[in-house]
């Protein structure tokens, strides 16, 4: 049987874990990943719980070796990847954490742009791959300029990594223009997580439903483009 196969990132929590949950109930085999293959599993195992096929897989993703060996694991194990979603992110300077911009590109920008190099080869075995980038309207420069909410949360670090992100989304577009591929980047609403914080809008089902909507894109469905829900968000 030819399953479809998605990996999410970060989706031991919030938008992630809702992400898979809601590709999972398409019948699709979850790939979950979480930094420890102890959060990974434990939140498979939830899922496998409500009839997902689920299987947690460890990838902290920064670390070179673990997307090393998981693109080696997927590739001996299904042979090819239908969709990757890279979701794993981080808001550093709310953290007050030293060295908030270097942290914060390293996860938000670096991690997704090796991970998605790493997997494309198994992507493109797809009959019909699919990247969705989880980015942010705060990485819109348009809405830099434009609106003052943006302006006033004044996140130089989470905004500049998002639009880079937004940019690579746009670079592998064109580059895979003539493939299968659909590569599109995504803002999920304010979503109450532990980034979005209680007083966000969104449930994380919500907030969970545009990465959802990019991944499983039918044959005629955009890429190389930005989106909440089925708007598209200006760059
Ligand atoms: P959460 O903080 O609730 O969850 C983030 C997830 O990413 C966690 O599973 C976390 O794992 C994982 N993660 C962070 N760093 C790493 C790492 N180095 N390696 C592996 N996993 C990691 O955030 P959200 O669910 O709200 O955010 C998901 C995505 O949506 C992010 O990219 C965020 O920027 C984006 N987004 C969210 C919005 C919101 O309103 N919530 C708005 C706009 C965009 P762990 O628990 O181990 O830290």
């Amino acid at each position: 049987m030819n399953k479809t196969i998605a990996l999410i990132t970060g989706a031991s929590k919030g938008i992630g874990y809702e992400v898979a949950r809601q590709l999972g109930q398409q019948g699709i085999t979850v790939l979950l990943s979480a930094r420890t293959s102890a959060a990974a599993e434990e939140a498979a195992a939830q899922l496998r719980e409500q009839g997902i096929d689920a299987v947690g897989v460890e990838l902290e993703v920064t670390d070179s070796a673990h997307i090393a060996a998981l693109a080696k694991q997927i590739g001996e194990q299904y042979g090819k990847l239908d969709v990757l979603v890279n979701n794993a992110g981080i808001w550093a300077e709310t953290a007050g954490a030293e060295n908030a911009f270097e942290t914060t590109f390293t996860v938000n920008t670096f991690a997704p742009y090796h991970i998605t190099e790493a997997l494309l080869p198994l992507l493109l075995k797809s009959e019909a791959g699919r990247i969705v980038n989880q980015s942010s309207a705060l990485g819109s420069i348009q809405f830099q300029l434009s609106n003052e909410l943006a302006q006033r949360i004044a996140t130089p670090a989470y905004a500049a990594s998002k639009a880079a992100l937004n940019m690579l989304t746009v670079y592998w577009a064109n580059k895979y223009k003539d493939t299968p591929l659909k590569i599109n980047t995504v803002h999920p609403g304010l979503v109450k997580t532990r980034m979005g914080g209680d007083k966000a809008e969104l449930t994380p089902e919500e907030g969970a439903k545009t990465a959802v909507r990019y991944a499983t894109l039918p044959a005629d469905g955009p890429t190389g483009g930005f989106f909440y829900m089925e708007d598209r968000l200006p760059w």
